[in-house]
């Protein structure tokens, strides 16, 4: 608002300087100053409202900007889930007594001992470590590679 303030001035000083009458100029300047005070009034006013719109675009960019935080947290994630650093893991069933347990992937081990029975169980690493599907690359019936052949072990595949 500098400008229009140094503009008033000047024209102020042009009134006095070209209108020899003073109460013309009083006339005169009283009057430009009630209708300035109007323009100034009707500016503040779209200022303010600019304000606001200018507040409620940040808040819609803020809102955004913690929605896409939180996507990323998820991506993040599931990333972490799948490329985990500790392997995969793998899930087992004994066949002694059906416990249930996790272990994590480790072509070197060939056996685990059951944690409820005690049994010592072998391991087939050729067995479909992935459930989720991995894609062969050669096949139409595994079931990356969109067959769904039935599992040979009974593992956690839900039966329809
Ligand atoms: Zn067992």
């Amino acid at each position: 608002m500098g400008m229009l303030k140094t503009e008033y001035k000047s024209f102020l000083d042009d009134l006095e300087k070209n209108i020899k009458n003073k109460e013309d100029l009083e006339y005169i300047k009283k009057r430009f100053a009630s209708f300035v005070d109007v323009m100034l009034t009707q500016m503040d006013y779209i200022m303010d409202y600019k304000e606001e719109e200018m507040k409620k675009l940040q808040q819609n960019q803020n809102e955004i900007q913690t929605k896409v935080d939180k996507m990323q947290q998820i991506l993040d994630n599931i990333e972490k889930d799948i490329y985990s650093d500790d392997g995969f893991d793998f899930e087992i069933i004994c066949p002694y007594c059906n416990y249930q347990f996790i272990i994590d992937v480790d072509e070197d081990k060939k056996e685990v001992e059951c944690p409820e029975c005690h049994n010592i169980i072998e391991l087939d690493w050729t067995g479909n470590v992935d459930d989720d599907g991995d894609n062969c690359g050669d096949c139409d019936s595994c079931p990356g590679c969109g067959g769904d052949f039935p599992y040979d072990d009974d593992s956690d595949e839900d039966d329809m």
